[in-house]
């Protein structure tokens, strides 16, 4: 374990709730959860969760000010300054925000935290930008007539996040529907609340205008449920797992609001034998510890190619052994603690999982100290895809190697999943490389790198690993609706019915 470096806690409210017109809602006979700091297992403050009625109060305000026009019809300029604003401070706040992300989900301040609230800002600076370059079109295929297709905002949209990348998963969605004009209800994760209210405080001191935007706290399936079923929110986005996912999406299908969802993986890491060696290592490693491995893109199925694989297998458990587990604050901190006590649970359960299975457990995880939620990487190495550690999101850091010595063998069995979020590919061969990456059923492929984001590019995956993506112009479509517009410059005749 790492030493804790002393750091002054941010002020943390006594309670937290809602902010909604930007005022903090009533917490009077409130239901309160805990919110628990990973790295203590103590509790840090409570969130006191907002009922049906505030969530409807936050929804008809953020529709009102849909409907005046005060931020829907408001010059792009407007917006694209309210958004670098808003950049700018949360560039300037970076330390006492990213502060908020780890107390809240124990994510390493230096390798992760710190970067996502830098990345959180950027995206407001990418969609200031972008709205100023959205292109409406002209089409003049009817004789004299011009038919224009513009797009325009939909309405109110429910965004939900998760508790793995809070503040930075708040800034995707909200900068990408504020950019297009929408309002917006924001219904971050009841574990890591606290970077929400900080993000919309900063947008409404960058000139949003209040009403606009709400942040409501809970849990899913008391307060969320409540945003999911809300008639007047027509657009949904939702970042989290199956389960929730699904109840979502049946709401919204009710009513045929939009929806976009973001949701787990099972993703597999080839590495082939003539990749590039110390590098596939680096990749590997990274694709499955980062984010204290609890990321969607983990690339948490590992395909090593026989040649190479007592020999990978060998060192990565090495460096797994080396990786330094200790205080999200310490900058020496390479893995922090899990995100709560039950979620450490299930990951270490695994081990049992996989022993019933027939895998073969090379290193077995741990808890690593009397309080918090640490625990030592799991390694095992699986015998065939089938098993429920190459199937089930695990999402911690838990690595299941698997050996294969025939390349469409692998690509069958990496496209044998439910999921299809992210795909790794190593190979110094570029014919192998891109025959692979087209032959793999998932929305973002990286061949030799570990995991970058194109903020032009689409992120999301197949199957139960989502639905639409965001990102770029995947992002500004689904928070637009498009209008078409047909009108005539010349006099086409029109039939006279009932003139004799
Ligand atoms: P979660 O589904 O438990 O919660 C996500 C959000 O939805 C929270 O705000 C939660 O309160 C709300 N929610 C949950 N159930 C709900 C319901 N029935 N009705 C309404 N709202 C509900 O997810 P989590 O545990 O916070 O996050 C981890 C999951 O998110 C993992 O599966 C991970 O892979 C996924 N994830 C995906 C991406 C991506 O881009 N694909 C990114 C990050 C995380």
């Amino acid at each position: 374990m790492t030493q804790q470096t002393p750091l002054s806690p941010p002020e943390f409210p006594k309670i937290c709730t809602g902010l909604i017109n930007g005022e903090l809602a009533d917490v009077a006979g409130a239901h309160l959860l805990d919110v628990i700091n990973p790295a203590t297992g103590k509790t840090l403050l409570e969130l006191a969760e907002n009922s049906p009625e505030q969530v409807n109060k936050a929804v008809q305000s953020a529709h009102a000010a849909f409907m005046n026009g005060v931020w829907s019809c408001a010059p792009i300029s407007q917006r694209q300054s309210v958004l670098l604003k808003a950049a700018e401070l949360i560039k300037q706040r970076a330390d006492s925000l990213a502060a908020l992300d780890v107390y809240t989900t124990g994510l390493v301040f230096h390798r992760s935290a710190r970067p996502q609230i830098f990345a959180g800002a950027s995206w407001f600076e990418y969609f200031a930008g972008r709205i100023g370059t959205q292109d409406d079109k002209l089409f003049r295929q009817l004789p004299e007539t011009h038919t224009l297709v513009t797009r325009e905002a939909v309405g109110t949209a429910g965004l939900f996040t998760p508790w793995n990348i809070p503040f930075q998963g708040a800034c995707l969605k909200l900068a990408a529907a504020l950019a297009a004009g929408n309002s917006c209800v924001l219904k971050p994760s009841e574990q890591s609340p606290l970077g929400a209210e900080a993000l919309v405080t900063i947008l409404h001191e960058a000139g949003l205008p209040r009403g606009v935007l709400h942040v409501v706290n809970g849990r899913g399936p008391e307060t969320g449920a409540a945003l999911a079923q809300h008639p007047l929110v027509q657009a949904i986005s939702f970042t989290g797992g199956e389960n929730g996912g699904r109840a979502i999406a049946i709401a919204a299908a009710q009513r045929f609001a939009k929806v976009t969802m973001e949701l787990g993986g099972k993703s597999a890491n080839i590495i082939f034998d003539d990749a590039d060696y110390d590098r596939a290592l680096d990749g590997a490693i990274m694709a499955i510890y980062a984010n204290n491995g609890q990321a969607c893109l983990a690339g948490s199925r590992i395909f090593v190619h026989a040649k190479i694989a007592d020999r990978f297998i060998a060192d990565f458990i090495a460096r797994t052994h080396n990786i330094r587990i200790g205080d999200p604050f310490d900058a020496a901190t390479e893995l922090g603690p899990q995100s709560s006590q039950a979620h450490m649970q299930r990951v270490l359960s695994f081990c049992d999982i996989a022993r019933q299975d027939n895998c073969e457990v090379l290193e077995q995880g741990s808890t690593q100290a009397e309080h918090g939620y640490y625990i030592s990487p799991s390694v095992v190495l699986a015998h065939d895809n089938k098993t429920r550690v190459c199937q089930e999101e695990i999402f911690g850091p838990f690595a299941t190697f698997l050996v294969f010595d025939d390349d469409d063998a692998v690509i069958a069995a990496a496209n044998d999943t439910r999921f299809g979020l992210a795909g790794y590919i190593w190979t110094a061969d570029l014919k192998r490389g891109h025959r692979t990456a087209s032959a793999l059923r998932s929305g973002y492929v990286l061949l030799n790198t570990p995991m970058v984001r194109e903020k032009n590019a689409p992120f999301g995956g197949y199957g139960f690993s989502g639905v639409d993506r965001e990102g770029g112009e995947w992002s500004l479509n689904f928070y637009t609706e498009p209008k078409t517009m047909v009108v005539p410059y010349g006099n086409a005749p029109i039939p006279k019915l009932g003139k004799s």
